[in-house]
């Protein structure tokens, strides 16, 4: 941070937290409520860079994956959701695991490394149907990681089938999952739930998901859905849950806060959130989930623009590539469906970061910048830590 920064934040009366922050210490709940009703919205993308730029330097990461999604078919009926359908209704479908495998062999010359995988929650379809999935992936494509199914998803298989969830994730992570994506929740507090989501798990539920998988070696990440019925505090107390948990598990790769989109959903009358409450939200996630390595901008809920410029609000990562996305698109979402891995650089190169393809597990991928050590007994170091460490040297 500059002499400039330092006092421009300063002078903004965020001095307590930028000593905190400059001090590697751990924000309250209330300085949370500061950083989200504070009129200066740059002075707080500015804390929020300064802590980005200490863990990461300019690395922005991006991953070349694909989402399917296998069902809209779903029993919750939550109130923000455009995606999901009665099993009566046209449009309803369940991709079988050769639809699967037919999806993936359309785009078979892309050197994807992720599938992304989310659905609804269908009741009708058998465990075996998942494990199937699982394997189809894996046969297709055995380099690829298998990023699948919402805690949401694992509760609903544990119940329909009798199970624990520590044995659904066990049997998966068999089949060959590889992660889990961290969807599903929403606001994790008793009033969101109430008003919004009741038919599915609450944040007990959805955080003991999360907890059993990141003890069984599964990592996940977490959302955060914002821009609806709850308050800027529920917002603060689904932060601090997560931070309590990571403390436990470090299970957390990222943190991916979602502006709710409310077009063809039961909440259409709500506007959506601004572009600036998208940065605020990236900046008050990197500051608060201090022991979260990662904060995404994901670019199709953001508009690739507003998350290009969120790498200046705290986040590091921009997630895929994608080929076809389906939840957001049909609550309005006005991004493209793809975006080329030429796009993704220059959207990153644009806003001044340097751009590193990553695997879900966020190991870096391929030839990143890095200067050769003299000494031949050296263990090199990581590229993206040469980078960091190059960036965060004294005087540069
Ligand atoms: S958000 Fe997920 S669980 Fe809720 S209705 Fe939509 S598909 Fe179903």
């Amino acid at each position: 941070m500059t002499p400039f920064q330092r006092r421009y934040v300063a002078a903004a009366g965020l001095g307590d937290i930028l000593d905190k922050v400059l001090a590697g210490g751990r924000l309250s709940a209330g300085d949370g409520m500061t950083l989200y009703r504070h009129p200066d919205l740059l002075a707080v993308g500015v804390l929020a860079n300064e802590v980005r730029e200490r863990q990461h330097g300019s690395v922005t990461y991006y991953i070349v994956n694909q989402h399917i999604n296998h069902t809209n078919i779903c029993v919750a009926g939550c109130k923000f959701c455009a995606f999901y359908r009665t099993d009566k209704q046209k449009d309803a479908y369940v991709l079988s695991p050769l639809d699967v495998e037919r999806r993936m062999l359309e785009h078979a010359e892309q050197p994807i490394r992720e599938i992304h995988m989310v659905g609804g929650v269908n009741p009708d379809l058998p465990f075996s149907y998942y494990l199937d999935i699982i394997r189809t992936m894996k046969r297709v494509r055995p380099e690829v990681h298998v990023k699948a199914f919402t805690m949401v998803e694992i509760a609903a298989m544990a119940e329909n089938f009798d199970m624990t969830p520590e044995d659904v994730l066990r049997q998966l992570k068999d089949a060959g999952l590889g992660s889990i994506p961290g969807g599903g929740a929403e606001i994790l507090t008793d009033h969101a739930h109430q008003v919004l989501f009741k038919g599915k798990i609450d944040h007990r539920g959805w955080m003991e998901i999360a907890k059993t998988a990141h003890r069984l070696g599964l990592k996940s990440n977490a959302t955060m859905m914002y821009g609806h019925v709850e308050t800027l505090e529920e917002r603060i107390d689904h932060m601090l849950l997560l931070r309590e948990a990571q403390d436990e598990t470090g299970g957390f790769m990222a943190f991916i806060p979602l502006a709710f989109h409310p077009e063809n959903t039961r909440l259409s009358h709500l506007n959506k959130p601004s572009a600036s409450d998208e940065l605020r939200n990236l900046a008050v996630g990197r500051l608060m989930l201090d022991n979260f390595p990662h904060i995404k901008a994901y670019w199709i809920m953001m508009t690739p623009r507003v998350a290009q410029a969120g790498l200046h609000f705290g986040a590091d990562d921009l997630d895929g590539t994608v080929v076809t996305e389906e939840i957001y698109h049909r609550a309005g979402s006005t991004s493209p469906q793809m975006i080329s891995v030429r796009q993704m650089i220059a959207l990153i190169e644009e806003a001044g970061r340097v751009p590193v393809e990553r695997d879900t597990l966020y190991n870096p991928i391929g030839s990143v910048p890095r200067r050769p050590s003299t000494d031949p007994r050296a263990v090199p170091p990581s590229p993206v830590d040469t980078i960091v460490a190059r960036e965060n040297a004294p005087g540069v």
